[in-house]
Parts: structure tokens; sequence; C-alpha cells
């Protein structure tokens, strides 16, 4: 029986380990971790019984994952629960940008810009089902739906800011604005259009879903599966050099691309070393959540109905505060993303107390505590917030380093996404999961697709060391 090693058992770790033992080998997964989950972990917090998010927390990329689809994970306890409202973007004046599952109940609260919305995003939303899987995998290679890949992929390779002036209400333009800043990359340059269509089209096809009881349901679910399969994890085991590994034909790793530099050393081709020491990275998040007696009272009403808020105000000021922290400047008023997954999955309350997930973009490496300024952000648009809030737990952009030795700097996409490492990952080739030292493969959110709790990234990772295995 041939044998495999999985080192991080975030999401892609554990698709790779799956996807392996699907494939008849024998599977032992090394977490550096107590528990398991990387990325997807959830706990109490705050006050027993409040159940957060830990780091990820909405996932229509994982609804949309066709490995996922593949595994029957609702087998294993995964199930998903979708907001009555997928995302509010509210403005000073009580108004907000609303985003529907629907393209047609967004366009309609759009006034003046529905049109715009309709054409924009319509026709790559009702193809995304069939063309998702081109996107969501190494872009160097030949896509099965040419046609509908190009007709999304031309308005993605502008800058979102191109998108923006399309529209003419601030409304629009906020919301679009808050969508694209997932990119943690200045608005004003190409290809930012590509992730927020990504997070459009992906929200307009499979909704903005939480998993029921937290996304570690997730993780849970693979690890599960993993075990039925006869596979094996063991937690607490930092893996720093190749002689800590145990025999393997094939050693997959879910870890950032110049923590494997360090690990591999020698042992790596000198333009692979290169590549992997010289992987930016993007920057950082600073998180706070918060234990809310009552619910946040946004002035905004559809933000109360909604699983996710951005709070930015307008797209201007959201195009600024990007800017100033890929600058290494810490705005005044950040973007924050507020998550209150707790209306679509009402088990994760205890009584009239709601778990509020947030985090602000911040630069990478960011020392400072952002914490103020979060609660500021939120209070703006919902006064009387901070009044509510009996208690809060905060982890700092150093603290998320730590957590996750992935999230370099804080950097929680495992990369920046300047053009070269979103179209490639870490350095042209075609075979982005090889590490060019035999039977060592590269998982995590450093390859394509990048970033996301998808498990993409490991299954691609798992199918290129089976191929070659085989051969
Ligand atoms: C605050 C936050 C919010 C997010 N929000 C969302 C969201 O809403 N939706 C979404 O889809 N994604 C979101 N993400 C991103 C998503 O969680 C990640 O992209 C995803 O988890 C990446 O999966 P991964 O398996 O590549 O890495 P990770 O999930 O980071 O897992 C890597 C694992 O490997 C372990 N490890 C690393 N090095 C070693 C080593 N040397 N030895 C042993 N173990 C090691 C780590 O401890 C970790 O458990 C968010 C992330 C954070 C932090």
């Amino acid at each position: 029986m041939s044998t495999a090693t999985v080192v991080g058992a975030g999401p892609n770790g554990l698709a790779a380990a799956v996807a392996l033992a699907r494939a008849g080998l024998r599977v032992t997964v090394l977490e550096a971790a107590d528990t398991i989950g990387g990325g997807t972990r959830s706990g109490e917090a705050i006050v027993p019984g409040l159940l957060h998010d830990l780091c990820s927390a909405i996932h229509p990329m994982a609804v949309g994952s066709s490995f996922y689809d593949e595994l029957g994970l609702e087998r294993y306890g995964l199930r998903w629960a979708w907001p009555e409202i997928d995302c509010v973007h509210p403005l000073d004046g009580g108004t907000a940008g609303v985003l529907h599952r629907s393209v047609t109940a967004t366009a309609a609260g759009l006034g003046a810009d529905g049109r715009t919305w309709r054409a924009l995003f319509e026709g790559p939303s009702a193809a995304y089902a069939t063309f998702g899987d081109d996107i969501m995998g190494p872009l160097l290679r030949l896509p099965r739906h040419p046609i509908r890949l190009a007709r999304f992929g031309v308005p993605a390779l502008a800058p979102a800011s191109l998108l923006a002036k399309a529209f003419r209400t601030e409304e629009a333009r906020g919301l679009w604005g808050g969508v694209a800043a997932h990119a943690f990359h200045p608005l004003e340059r190409p290809l930012t259009a590509s992730i927020g269509l990504g997070v459009v089209t992906a929200g307009h096809c499979y909704g903005w879903a939480v998993a029921e009881g937290g996304s570690r349901r997730i993780t849970d679910a693979m690890a599960a599966l993993l075990r039925e399969l006869g596979g094996t994890t063991e937690t607490g085991e930092r893996v720093r050099s190749p002689a800590q590994l145990p025999h393997a034909d094939v050693t997959l790793w879910d870890v950032a691309p110049t923590a494997l530099a360090d690990i591999l050393g020698d042992l790596l081709p000198p333009r692979t070393a290169r590549a992997y020491r010289r992987y930016r990275y993007g920057p950082g998040a600073f998180k706070v959540d918060f234990a809310v007696e009552g619910g946040v009272p946004w002035r905004a009403e559809a933000a109360r109905r909604s699983g996710m808020v951005h709070v930015g105000g307008t797209y201007a000021e959201i195009a600024a505060a990007e800017r100033d922290i890929h600058a290494g400047r810490m705005p005044r008023r950040p973007f924050v993303l507020v998550g209150q997954q707790y209306l679509a999955d009402p088990s994760r309350s205890a009584g009239d107390v709601h778990p509020v997930w947030s985090y602000a973009h911040v630069p990478n490496g960011y020392t400072g505590d952002a914490a103020a300024a979060i609660a500021a952000q939120i209070e703006r648009f919902a006064p009387g917030f901070r009044d509510r809030v009996i208690g809060t737990a905060v982890r700092t952009t150093p603290g998320f380093a730590e957590y996750d030795p992935n999230y370099v700097g804080g950097n929680i996409m495992t990369g920046a996404t300047d053009i070269p490492q979103l179209l490639l990952g870490t350095h042209l080739t075609l075979q982005p999961y090889d590490t060019g030292v035999p039977g060592h493969y590269l998982c995590s959110a450093a390859t394509p697709p990048g970033a996301g709790a998808h498990g993409m990234c490991g299954a691609h990772a798992a199918a290129r060391a089976l191929r070659r295995l085989r051969a």
C-alpha cells in the first residue's frame, strides 16, 4: 500500500488527505496546532454557549466546491444555512446597497444602477455553475468552457475602479467597492475586478452560506471521512524539518511557500527555492469578536437581516483605506467586515446575546490596536452598538501569524493578490503544485485557485501527486 503524509490540517490539507485516502493510500496528517481546521476553526471565545467563527465565516465558494460536492460532506455533518440577505453596505445617511442571492432582487433595489448590475453580473452568475471549475483551478491549462470563461475574464482584467465608474449611485458603488476590497489590494490596480466578480457571481449562484454549527464543520466533516477511510491525524506536531516526517511515497504541504523554503532548504531546486523565498504577502487582518445583547442596531434596516455587513462608507473611502494599508499606513477609518452568521444559524447565540464577527484590513505586520477603530466604524452605522457589547475577543495581526503560520504578517490570504501571484501562484510553471523535490507537493492557499475554505488547492495538488505516483 502506498503511503502519504500531509503537513497541515486546514481545508486544503484535509481535502488533499481525503483525496489521497480515497485513492487507496494510507494517509497521516500532521498538524501544528492542538486542533485541526486552520482557517475554519470555530469555538467559544467570550461567553459560554456563544459560538464564534475564529477565522472564515461565509462560504459561497465552499458550497460551489466541486470537490466537496463529490465527497457528499453532508453525510459527515456539514449543513449549509443562508441568511435572508447576503450582504449590506450601509452609508452615512441611513441608505444602503443590498446584495441578495437573486440578481433580479439586487438590481431592483439599486434604482438607477439596477440595469448596470444586471448587465455586469447576470450572465456570469447564471453560467458560474458550469465554468466555476475553470476558475477554481490553475489558469495555465485548457479551459473546458473557453467562451463563457472569456466573457467572465475580460471585465475581470480591469481594475475594480473602472467598474465602479459604471455605477451612478453611492449605494451601488459602495456595494461593489466592498466586495472588490476582498482582494486586499488597491482597487486601481489591474485584475482587482476579478476578485469582486468572483465574490459577486459565486454569491449570486450559491448564496453567502454559513456552516451550521460553525465553519469548523467543514473540516470536521472531512476529518470524519478521512478516519472512515483509515487515515490518521496527529495534532501538536509542527514540522520544521524533513527529518520529522515519517517515510511516505508522497508528502503534501499545506504551508506558506516561505515556510516550505525554510523546511526543505537545499533539497529544493534553486529556481523553486528562489520563487518560494521571494513569495510576497499582502496586508493583514485585525479581528474583534463581539458578544452583543440584542444584536447590532444598524440604522439601515436591511443590515439587521444580513449575514454580512461591509462597513467602510463610500467607494472613495474604501479605495483610500485599501491604498493606505497597502502602503503600510493604518487608516483612521479602516474597511471592516462584520459577520452576523447567527441570523442564518441561530444555534450560535445564547438567548438574546449574539456572536458578531468582525475584522479590519490593516497593514501587513501591523502592531497597533485596531479594536477601537473597528468599534467606531460599526457605531458610525449603528448608533448605540457599543452600549450593547457585553464582551470582546481580539486577535491582533501578529496574533494571526502565531495562531496559524500560514498567515504571515497577519495576511489571511496566504499571499499578496498582485498580478503575477493572482494569475500564477508562486511562479510561472505549468505545474503549480510541484515543489521540484520528488514526491513533495505544495497544496496550501498559495497555490491556484487561492484563498478560501473551498479545498480546491488540496484537491488539485492531490490529483497531481496521484498522477505522478501512478506514472
Ligand atoms: C479572519 C479570517 C476570515 C476569513 N474569511 C473567510 C471567509 O469568510 N470565507 C472563505 O472562504 N475564506 C475565508 N478566509 C480564508 C480561509 O480561511 C483560508 O483561505 C483557508 O483556510 C486556507 O486553507 P489552507 O488549508 O490553505 O490553510 P489554513 O486554513 O491556514 O491551514 C493551514 C494549517 O496548516 C497548519 N500548519 C502550517 N504550517 C505547519 C507546519 N509546519 N507543521 C504542521 N502544521 C502546519 C496550520 O496550523 C493550519 O492548521 C478567512 C481567513 C481568516 C483568517
